[in-house]
């Protein structure tokens, strides 16, 4: 091996976002015969540097493939928060949602599967306009707080984090280790040269708390609102503050890093009004309210690539990358995958 940072590492993973640092746990955490499996991150940026720390977050998969491996997935992330909700210091709480739907769905969401108890909403929680919604229990996830847990649970395990250690070439990881799991999210079009991305920017504004409690998400927009068409509208309750998204906008080429220089303005007003739409109690906020404007690139793609090869005899690339507007969503859930070829890979 040639570097210091990585001469005791049996994995390395690229990247220090929410998939990189849950699937470094889920390696280094899992019992094995063979002791403690040692492993090691590099990457460009740590929170709150990455796109993950822009995410609200709600458990909601939304645009990431709706697929069973997303329902399986969802699931399993849905089951570990649920474990780590109202722990001190995660950042997880558990909130109930309104997901509003413009028409009726008689059969459901189809990610239903992930989430016991979704039941239709009574006709008197509809607001104007609306014919239909799913009221269901889901985590919140502040990712402020959520983001540090995680590193620090990396790291109390003996897990080692190099940052400012981009990776221009996969060859680069392989130098030193044997097994590397490509966690870098957009960062993986240049990487993987994986052309399948969709970058789809998003913005939200994070405002002061006014007891506001329920998650109330319409991911096509109020059609009250002559402006909505195309545009969502999202309230997400947090422990300390209330995030109102939101934009997508997709195939956005901008880099990763330059994207904060987008904030729009009237879009901020515009999706204050999308979310008072939903519910009254953010008609009147004023300039005092806004805490933040957010902005960044979710890393769409066609589906998550999550899949293993071997580029040359002995040599194990694991992609886990291109969560969409999902990634906390789902991030248990592949991080359990990503172990289970991992270990397919030592019985080899
Ligand atoms: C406005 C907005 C709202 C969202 N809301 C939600 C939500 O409510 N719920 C939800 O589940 N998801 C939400 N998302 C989506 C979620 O943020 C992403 O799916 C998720 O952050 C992807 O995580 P990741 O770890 O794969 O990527 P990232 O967080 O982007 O992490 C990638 C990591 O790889 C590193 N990296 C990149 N390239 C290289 C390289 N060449 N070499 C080394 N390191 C590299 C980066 O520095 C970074 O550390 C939202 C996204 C946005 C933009």
């Amino acid at each position: 091996m040639a570097s210091t940072e990585t001469d005791r590492t049996d994995v390395l993973v690229l990247g220090c976002g929410v998939s990189g640092l849950t699937t470094a746990i889920r390696l280094i955490e899992q019992q094995r015969e063979q002791g403690q499996r040692r492993v090691t991150i590099w990457t460009r940026k740590v929170p709150p540097e990455t796109t993950s720390n822009i995410a609200a977050a709600v458990w909601y998969p939304y645009d990431a493939g709706s697929n069973e491996r997303a329902v399986k997935w969802g699931a399993i992330a849905y089951g570990t928060f649920g474990e780590l909700a109202g722990a001190p210091g995660t950042g997880v709480i558990s909130r109930n949602v309104l997901e509003l739907l413009s028409d009726p769905n008689p059969d459901g969401p189809w990610w239903k599967a992930s989430v016991p108890g979704v039941e239709h909403a009574r006709p008197d929680e509809l607001p104007a306009g609306y014919a239909d919604g799913f009221v269901f229990d889901a985590p919140v996830i502040d990712t402020s707080v959520y983001l540090n847990y995680l590193r620090s649970r990396f790291e109390a395990a003996g897990g080692v984090i190099a940052e400012n250690r981009t990776v221009h070439d996969l060859s680069e990881a392989f130098a030193v280790c044997d097994v590397v799991v490509n966690c870098t999210g957009l960062g993986a079009r240049e990487l993987a040269h994986d052309t399948a991305f969709r970058p789809t920017r998003g913005q939200v504004v994070r405002v002061k708390h006014n007891g506001f409690t329920r998650v109330l998400i319409d991911d096509h927009g109020p059609k009250t609102d002559p402006y909505a068409p195309g545009k969502l509208a999202y309230i997400v309750p947090r422990i300390n503050d209330i995030i109102l998204g939101g934009t997508a906008i997709a195939d956005d080429i901008t880099a990763d890093d330059e994207v904060k220089q987008k904030i729009d303005n009237d879009e901020v007003q515009a999706i204050i009004r999308r979310c008072a739409a939903l519910a009254p109690e953010f008609a009147n906020l004023t300039p005092d309210d806004i805490l933040e404007v957010k902005i960044g690139l979710r890393p769409v793609r066609s589906d998550v690539r999550l899949e293993r090869e071997s580029p040359a005899p002995g040599r194990w690339l694991v992609s886990n990358y291109g969560h969409g507007g999902a990634g906390v969503t789902l991030s248990w859930g592949c991080a359990a995958e990503v172990a289970e070829h991992i270990e397919a890979i030592e019985q080899l």
